[in-house]
This record gives C-alpha cells, sequence and structure tokens, in this order.
C-alpha cells in the first residue's frame, strides 16, 4: 500500500509514498532511541538555538509549504501562508521563552535546599490530523524538543508531503539526525508504536473515536497522554452585542480553512430580540463567500479535504433538515470536480437533530435561538465538547461573568476564539485533555522532579 495524496480542489492525485515495513520502522525507532539521551544532555540554550533556526527555514521556504499545504488538503493559499508564518512564531516563542518555563523553582522546606527540576520524559509519539498539517505538528515539536525530548510524527494519511516536510525542516535547521522523525505508518499501526518500549509519551490532535483508542493503548502501557478531540463551540449572540461586529466575527471564524477547525464557531447560539436581524446580516456575509481554486487570491472558500468528509457533513445536515431544522442558505455539494460543500446555515436546530448534538466539521452553521442570556447559557453548555467559546455583548463585565461560567478550555469576549503561543490551549468534557502552548504545554512531557537535599 502506499500514501496518496490528493488534490482536494480537482480530485487528482499529485503524489505517491509507500507505507513502511515492520523492518523501516523499527529502524527509525531505534534511531531515534539511539539520539534521546544525547539531545536530553545537550545545553538548553542549543537546543533553543536550533529551534531558532527552525523558525528561520520555515520563513525562509514559507511559500513552498504554503502550497505543498494546499495542494494536499485544499486551504486557500493565504491562509496556508499565515500557518507557516505561525509555526516559524511557536518556534521563536520557545527558542525564547523554553529556558525560562523550564528553569529549576527554589521551595522553601525542610530541606537545607529544595528545588523543582524539569527533565525530558524521552521520545515522545505525535498522531496529528490534516487541517492544519504544518501548525498542529509544530504546536507539539516546538516545546517538546525544546524540552529535551525526541519526537516522532505520524501524520494524517492524507497528507505524506506535508508529513515528510516537517521532518525536513527540523533536518536543514540543523537538529542531530533521529531528534524527530516522520514515521510513514496508519492509523492500525499507532498501537504498536505506544506499546513500544522506546516511546514514553504520546499526544493525539483528532477525532474523539482516535482519541478514545490511543488513550486505552497509553492507559494500557501507563505512558503520559495529551487528547486535544473535537469542539463544537459556542458563539454566543447577547441582545446588546455590536452586531456589524459579531456578524464580520461569525464569518471569519465558522468558515477559516472552510470551517475545517476544532475551534471554529460552530453553533450560533442568538437570543430572540436580535435573531432575525443577526441572521439577516449573516446570510449576506455567508452568502458572498465564493468558492474556486484555493491557489487564486479571489477565493474565500476552499474545497474540504476530502470528498468522503463532504459527503458525511451532506448527511449530517440532511438528517437534520428532515428532524426540522430549515436550510436558510446552501445546503449542499457544489457541482462539479473537487471536494467542494456550499456555505451553509441551518437554522432553528434544537435537541434531537445530528446538528445539535455532533460536530459539524465542515462550512456549516448552525443557529439555535434563546429567550435570554441565561437561556443561552444553557444552550451552550448543553454539549458534551468543551473545547472553546466565544460572547458577544457590549459591556466587557457582562462578557467575564460569562466566560467564567462557559464549560469549556477557553472562551473569548467580543473575539473569535484562535490559539497564541502566550495562551494555554485545550478543552474538557470530550474535547480531550492537558494543554498545548504556554508555559502549560512545555511541562505536559516533563518529569516535574523534586530534589530535596539535607
Ligand atoms: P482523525 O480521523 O481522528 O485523524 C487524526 C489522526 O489520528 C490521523 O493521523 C489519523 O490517521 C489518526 N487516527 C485515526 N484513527 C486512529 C486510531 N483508531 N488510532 C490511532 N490513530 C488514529 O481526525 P481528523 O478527521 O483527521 O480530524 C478532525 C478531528 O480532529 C475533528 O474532530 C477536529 O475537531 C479534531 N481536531 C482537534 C483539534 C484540537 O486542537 N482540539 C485540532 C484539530 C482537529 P489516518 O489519517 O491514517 O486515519
Amino acid at each position: 500500500m502506499s500514501f496518496v495524496a490528493v488534490n482536494p480542489a480537482s480530485g487528482e492525485a499529485v503524489g505517491e509514498f509507500p507505507d513502511w515495513d515492520e523492518r523501516t520502522l523499527d529502524a527509525a525507532l531505534e534511531q531515534v532511541a539511539q539520539a534521546t539521551p544525547a539531545w536530553a544532555a545537550t545545553p538548553m540554550d542549543r537546543r533553543c538555538a536550533l529551534m531558532g533556526k527552525a523558525a528561520e527555514v520555515l520563513r525562509r521556504d514559507t511559500d513552498r509549504y504554503a502550497r505543498l499545504i494546499t495542494q494536499e488538503m485544499g486551504k486557500l493559499l493565504r491562509e496556508a501562508r499565515a500557518e507557516v508564518e505561525k509555526c516559524a512564531w511557536v518556534c521563536e516563542f520557545y527558542a525564547e521563552q523554553g529556558p525560562a518555563f523550564l528553569a529549576d523553582e527554589i521551595i522553601e522546606s525542610d530541606a537545607g535546599r529544595s528545588l523543582v527540576a524539569y527533565q525530558p520524559l524521552g521520545t515522545v509519539l505525535a498522531v496529528m490530523p490534516w487541517n492544519f498539517p504544518f501548525w498542529q505538528v509544530f504546536r507539539f515539536a516546538a516545546p517538546a524538543l525544546v524540552a529535551g525530548n525526541t519526537g516522532v510524527l505520524k501524520h494524517a494519511s492524507n497528507v505524506p508531503q506535508c508529513a515528510l516536510a516537517i521532518e525536513e525542516v527540523f533536518r536543514e535547521a540543523g537538529f542531530p539526525a533521529g531528534v524527530f522523525r516522520t514515521l510513514m505508518i496508519r492509523a492500525s499501526q499507532v498501537k504498536r508504536v505506544i506499546d513500544d518500549p522506546r516511546i514514553h509519551a504520546v499526544t493525539l490532535t483528532g477525532s474523539e473515536p482516535a482519541g478514545r483508542s490511543v488513550a486505552e493503548a497509553a492507559g494500557a502501557n501507563i505512558k503520559k497522554s495529551v487528547l486535544e478531540l473535537g469542539g463544537s463551540d459556542a458563539f454566543v449572540v447577547l441582545e446588546d452585542a455590536d452586531l456589524d461586529r459579531a456578524v464580520n466575527n461569525a464569518v471569519a471564524s465558522r468558515f477559516l480553512n472552510c470551517g475545517q477547525s476544532c475551534i471554529a464557531a460552530k453553533r450560533f447560539i442568538v437570543v430572540d430580540a436580535i435573531a432575525e436581524d443577526f441572521l439577516a446580516r449573516f446570510k449576506a456575509g455567508v452568502e458572498a463567500l465564493q468558492p474556486g481554486d484555493p491557489m487564486d487570491e479571489a477565493t474565500t472558500l476552499a474545497p474540504m479535504a476530502r470528498a468522503d468528509l463532504r459527503d458525511e457533513l451532506h448527511r449530517q445536515v440532511t438528517d437534520s433538515i428532515e428532524a426540522g431544522a430549515v436550510a436558510v442558505t446552501g445546503c449542499a455539494p457544489v457541482e462539479g470536480s473537487g471536494a467542494f460543500y456550499q456555505a451553509s446555515i441551518l437554522d432553528r436546530v434544537t435537541p434531537g437533530m445530528r446538528a445539535y448534538h455532533e460536530e459539524l466539521f465542515g462550512p456549516v452553521a448552525i443557529v439555535i435561538r434563546a429567550r435570554d442570556e441565561a437561556d443561552a447559557l444553557r444552550i451552550a453548555n448543553d454539549s458534551p465538547f468543551g473545547l472553546g467559546g466565544s460572547v458577544w455583548t457590549r459591556d466587557p463585565a457582562r462578557g467575564e461573568a460569562f466566560a467564567r461560567r462557559l464549560q469549556a478550555g477557553c472562551c473569548f469576549v467580543n473575539g473569535m476564539v484562535k490559539s497564541d503561543p502566550r495562551l494555554p490551549f485545550g478543552g474538557i468534557k470530550r474535547s480531550g485533555y492537558g494543554r498545548e502552548l504556554s508555559r502549560h504545554g512545555i511541562r505536559e512531557f516533563v518529569n516535574v522532579k523534586t530534589i530535596w537535599i539535607a
């Protein structure tokens, strides 16, 4: 078998890479195991300098990497460039902040001297998705490698060129051989890698079923795991919101990356008093989106990453319409080649419909009407997910009080949910556990070691 990269805008195959056999996999794991002690012993300054070089490589070849991303998973080229730029930022961020985040902490106790030291765990396996094929990997790799861990990547099967290009970034930056390797393996081989004694921890970004199976294998081996899973973020519009601002952000937050973002606004919970006004403006913004070639700067709606994902999204939409949801705009695939789906809005979504309970991972916004603020909060929290959310109100104090009561890993007031290297990122409930980014992210894969001296 081989990994085939398909351009989702055209449906054409653009690259083919052979699967690894067991011998090749074993040799790669052995190379990483050999490199691990020396990397852990490499001074922090040196590790940070190399991470700074990785940022330089990304900046030097932004356009080439961005084109690979767009060709393989379809996002708009300008979004792909921004993604590569953000990867350079996270590399620089940890190159600069890593030493402070992991500095020894002296703690007063009954000892003559006691302290906490942060030490690497060993080799971390990263199982990653295709939706931000560079960013998801760098936000794991930058802190993990700066902390002194080595990393192996099992990337999504539909982005093999990106998977290999990321390994190349670290090689070109001058990282020693074996500090970061891409494994060309299938999902069915992930358990075998977690079981391997040369692997010490695992992180997965992806769907709930994948998360459950990785967590099971990690649990059976008593290995540390972090899970970044799906989300169905609420976008709550209160009656005192600045509607123009809310609508502009609603369109951006739902349709960025063709709606295929874990932290996209997915449930638009709008209080009755302004629901019609919001919906009319939102509809106009959504209908202005132009599907087309994602390499073309004029295009504003990209294709979805794969035709099978588009078809499953359409089933979620049609099942919800059969259950009583109202199609305001779109709600059908775009005719012709490529995995395009119309920019869509489903209104009057209520409990019992698939769109109410499931994540819609594509360009479909759902609107849920709420009586008032208390009702909006109840609906926002009535979700199996707890990744992010936002609230829109002209009163920042009211927004903050709402944010504190939202069951999620983050809540933005009058801003669209986004990740930022300086702020922790992650979920609660079935959105997963653990945190990435910030000082919290770099401390996930370290031994928090107490040293006590009489
Ligand atoms: P996915 O099917 O779970 O794939 C993610 C990765 O897991 C891929 O590398 C995949 O490999 C692998 N995988 C799938 N099943 C597995 C299993 N049983 N055991 C081990 N590995 C397995 O998810 P996706 O469709 O690519 O991504 C969409 C989902 O990811 C959405 O739910 C989205 O919300 C979530 N997501 C979350 C975040 C976050 O930060 N919380 C960020 C982005 C996306 P193959 O490709 O070979 O199947």
